[in-house]
């Protein structure tokens, strides 16, 4: 309850250890009173507490403000397991490992090209394949996808699918080093193989957006991001192959609790110790989903520009999009703390959260460097979307990390049963969003009244001090599976 939890400020609060006797770690809650309330409706800080029992960590468990209950580890969360003695679990980085987004902006100001929406929305639903089994558009042999889960977006940049300014604008650059297949199921391959490429049904979706306002001039000058234009959000992940690779370790690793013997608090969370051979196995086959999920991501974007290119090819010059970054919010990432004053080497696992690293990381391109990295927040189909940068002070906050969304408060199986698909497209469509559904009842599962308000999820974690905001975004046209 609410009592359990320290006020530190008024946007951070502590569950402390002596809560339950086998936490480790503390929690710390990243809301403000409102959204702690709404935190604590469902399983997430319970979760989060589970999270915390587990051996070998460090610092605290963080979650942000769009937290909403997960598999084990609630959507929203972040734990920092130390290396080479602590634990690796597939559970708390997801199902759909890499997920992310990506954001390309244009100099198309909204004014001219409204009356081409409709137009638009079309090619990108007819370019960019969607729906749950969605045939890839881009086949692939065993070797090919081999060597794509080695190389990630460099895989895509030889094929012609991306420039060197795309990759240099993605986490790691669209490419996790130690990626290896041979750590994958051949269920999983087979699954992935015809999946290159594609959208995915459910909350992965492709949108258009209009900066409607500019928060930091200097830094969105170098983002590119000019208030009234057109910009595209695509999110999406590593579909059925990541998936399926964390069904595969789940299932591997409920062995490896036992051999190891690792107290669990909760089954959900199985993991392995990251030092051992089935650790590095999963760690192998985690990066191998990552890469998949850049080419895939960089595929689309290559669909997106080819949409802007027919509707605006003859028409302005400035229809070019330019990638703004892409960012992954499903991952573990091996990186250097400063944890309690202590320099230290940690898994930074991020279900539902974003790395968020501050100015000076060297992992950005130059450019980005004086501003840090930026942070890509989608809202709803209805509502607004946020681009944020990272601090250097989040480093001791939340391990360099920060919200992914505006998180759900209902579940899929209410929002079906309580809303409409049909009347919601009508809803949009009156407001001037363009909505490609695949699926009314699909769309129903996403609507915005399912999901918390963005802007109050933004103003938590930029009062909090770990990321500030850059530009919002108003939706205009909508592509969902
Ligand atoms: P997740 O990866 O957790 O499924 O989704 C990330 C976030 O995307 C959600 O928390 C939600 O705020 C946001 N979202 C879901 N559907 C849409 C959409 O159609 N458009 C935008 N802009 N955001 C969405
Ligand atoms: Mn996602
Ligand atoms: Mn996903």
């Amino acid at each position: 309850t609410k009592q359990d939890c320290r006020k530190i400020n008024n946007y951070i609060w502590e569950i402390s250890t002596s809560f339950k006797p086998q936490m480790t770690v503390p929690v710390w809650i990243f809301a403000d009173e409102e959204l702690l309330e709404e935190a604590l409706k469902d399983l997430s800080v319970t979760q989060a507490v589970n999270v915390a029992c587990l051996p070998g960590l460090a610092g605290h468990v963080a979650i942000m403000p769009d937290v909403h209950q997960g598999y084990g580890m609630p959507i929203g969360g972040v734990m920092a397991a130390r290396v080479p003695d602590g634990i690796i679990s597939p559970g708390a980085v997801g199902y759909d490992i890499n997920c992310g987004v990506r954001v390309l902006a244009s100099g198309i100001d909204y004014k001219s090209a409204k009356r081409h929406l409709p137009e638009l929305a079309t090619a990108l639903y007819r370019n960019c394949p969607s729906g749950v089994g969605g045939k890839g558009s881009v086949p692939l042999s065993a070797e090919e996808l081999d060597k794509m889960c080695r190389q990630g977006a460099k895989w895509a940049l030889e094929k012609g699918y991306a420039t060197e300014e795309d990759l240099q604008r993605t986490e790691e650059f669209g490419c996790l080093e130690g990626a290896d297949p041979n750590s994958v199921s051949k269920r999983a391959k087979d699954r992935g193989r015809g999946q290159l490429g594609t959208l995915g049904a459910g909350n992965h979706f492709l949108e258009v957006d209009v900066i409607e306002e500019i928060f930091d001039q200097d830094a969105a000058d170098i983002m590119g991001l000019y208030e009234g234009c057109l910009a595209i959000q695509i999110h999406c992940g590593s579909r059925g192959f990541g998936h399926q690779i964390c069904t595969d370790y789940v299932q591997d690793f409920q062995l490896a609790v036992i051999n190891y013997g690792i107290q669990l608090p909760d089954r959900e969370l199985v993991c392995a110790p990251i030092s051992s051979k089935e650790g590095q196995a999963y760690l192998g086959a985690m990066k191998a989903a990552a890469n998949f999920a850049f080419a895939n991501r960089q595929t689309l974007a290559y669909h997106a520009r080819q949409s802007f290119e027919e509707v605006f090819g003859s028409q302005t010059g400035n229809h070019a999009l330019r990638q703004v970054y892409d960012i992954a919010h499903n991952m573990a990432k091996i990186e250097q703390h400063n944890i309690n004053g202590e320099e230290m080497t940690v898994c930074v696992h991020r279900k539902g959260a974003t790395r968020a690293f501050g100015p000076g990381f060297e992992g950005l391109p130059p450019e980005y460097q004086e501003i840090g990295q930026p942070v890509l927040v989608p809202g709803s189909m209805g509502t607004e979307s946020w681009i944020l940068l990272g601090t250097e002070a989040n480093d001791a906050l939340s391990f360099g990390s920060s919200c992914h969304g505006a998180g759900r408060v209902m579940s899929r199986s209410k929002a079906k049963k309580e809303i409409r698909g049909e009347r919601l497209r009508g809803e949009l469509e009156k407001e001037g969003i363009n909505v490609r559904a695949g699926s009314l009842p699909g769309l129903a599962e996403e609507a915005p009244q399912a999901y918390k308000d963005v802007n109050r999820v933004v103003e938590t974690v930029s009062q909090a001090g770990i990321a500030h905001k850059v530009a919002r975004l108003r939706p205009v046209a909508v592509v969902k599976g």
